[in-house]
C-alpha cells in the first residue's frame, strides 16, 4: 500500500498499547500527519508517541480520558476539532477483556462493566465522531465524509467455545459493537460516511498476554487455520485498509481478521 493512501485528520482510543498501538502507527505509515491519540494511559500514550518520534511533518495530540464517561469523550473529540479543525478517521478501539467468568458466577459489577468500556464507550465516541463529519463536506463516493472502524472481536460474531472459559460480558459487549457498526453503517452510508467493525481472533497484544501468562491458550491460538495468534501489525493493516478509499464500497460490514478460526 503506498504511504500517501491515508490523508487527513484521525483519532483513536486505546492507542497506548496493543492494536490502538500498532493503528496509530501503521495510520501515521501510509499518509496521516495530524493525528489525536488517547488512552487511560499517559504511559502508554508516551509509548506510542515515541515510536512515532523523527516521522515529518507529524502533529500529535495525546488525550488521557475514559471512553465509558461521557464528558471525557465530547471533550477528547472538541479537542480535535479545535486543533485541527475536521476529523477524517476514527478507531473506536478501546477495550477490556470482560470477566472470564460464566453467568451464573457473574457479578453486576463486571457485567455492567465490561458494557461501558466495550459497548458504551464505542457509541460515545461513534455519535461525537458522527456529529463532526456530518458538518464536513462531501468529498465523493471514494472519499465522503469521514471513515469509522470499530474494533470488535470474532467474539462480536460467535460465542466463546463450550470448551475452556466462557466469558459471556465480553461476547455480549462485542455482539453489540457489531450491531452498532451494522445499523450506524447502513444509515450514515448515504452521507458519506463509511462505518464498519472489525472483528479480530486472537492477538498477541498485553490484554491477551495476561491471561496466557502460563501458555494456557497457545492450544487455543493453533486452532486458527494459519496455526497462530496475529500480530497486532496484522490487524492494524487490516484498519487502515477500511479506512482507506480502497475500501470505498465497504460499508456497515464486520470484517473477520481471525486466521479462518471462525470459518469452520
Ligand atoms: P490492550 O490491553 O493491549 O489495549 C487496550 C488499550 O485500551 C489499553 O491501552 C488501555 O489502557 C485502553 N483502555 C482500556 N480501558 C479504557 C478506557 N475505559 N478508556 C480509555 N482507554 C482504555 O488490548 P488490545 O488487545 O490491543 O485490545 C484492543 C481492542 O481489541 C479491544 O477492544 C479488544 O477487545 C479488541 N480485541 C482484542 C483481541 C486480542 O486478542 N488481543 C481480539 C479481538 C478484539
Amino acid at each position: 500500500m503506498a504511504s500517501n493512501l491515508l490523508n487527513g485528520v484521525a483519532y483513536v482510543t486505546g492507542a497506548g498499547s496493543g492494536i490502538g498501538q500498532s493503528a496509530t502507527v501503521a495510520l501515521v505509515k501510509y499518509g496521516v500527519r495530524k493525528i489525536a491519540i488517547t488512552d487511560l494511559s499517559q504511559k502508554g500514550l508516551d509509548e506510542t508517541v515515541a515510536l512515532l518520534k523523527g516521522t515529518n511533518g507529524l502533529e500529535i495530540e495525546t488525550i488521557v480520558m475514559d471512553v465509558s464517561k461521557e464528558a471525557d469523550v465530547v471533550d477528547s473529540l472538541q479537542r480535535v476539532v479545535k486543533r485541527f479543525g475536521r476529523l477524517d478517521y476514527a478507531l473506536n478501539n478501546a477495550g477490556i477483556g470482560g470477566p472470564p467468568v460464566p453467568t451464573h458466577e457473574m457479578e453486576l459489577a463486571g457485567f455492567e462493566r465490561c458494557m461501558a468500556i466495550d459497548t458504551t464507550g464505542v457509541f460515545l465516541c461513534q455519535r461525537e465522531e458522527l456529529k463532526i463529519m456530518q458538518k464536513q463536506a462531501n468529498a465523493g463516493p471514494r472519499l465522503g465524509r469521514g471513515a469509522i472502524v470499530n474494533t470488535a472481536s470474532m467474539y462480536g460474531l460467535v460465542s466463546t467455545p463450550p470448551q475452556g472459559l466462557s466469558n459471556p460480558a465480553y461476547v455480549v459487549a462485542k455482539h453489540a459493537v457489531v450491531g452498532l457498526s451494522k445499523c450506524d453503517g447502513t444509515f450514515y452510508a448515504s452521507q458519506g460516511i463509511r462505518i464498519n467493525a472489525i472483528c479480530p481472533g486472537y492477538v498477541e497484544t498485553p490484554i491477551v498476554a495476561s491471561i496466557n501468562q502460563d501458555g494456557h491458550m497457545n492450544a487455543e491460538f493453533a486452532k486458527a487455520p494459519l496455526g497462530r495468534a496475529a500480530q497486532p501489525e496484522e490487524i492494524a493493516d487490516a484498519i487502515v485498509f477500511l479506512m482507506s478509499p480502497m475500501a470505498s464500497y465497504v460499508a456497515g460490514s464486520a470484517m473477520v481478521v481471525d486466521g479462518g478460526y471462525t470459518s469452520y
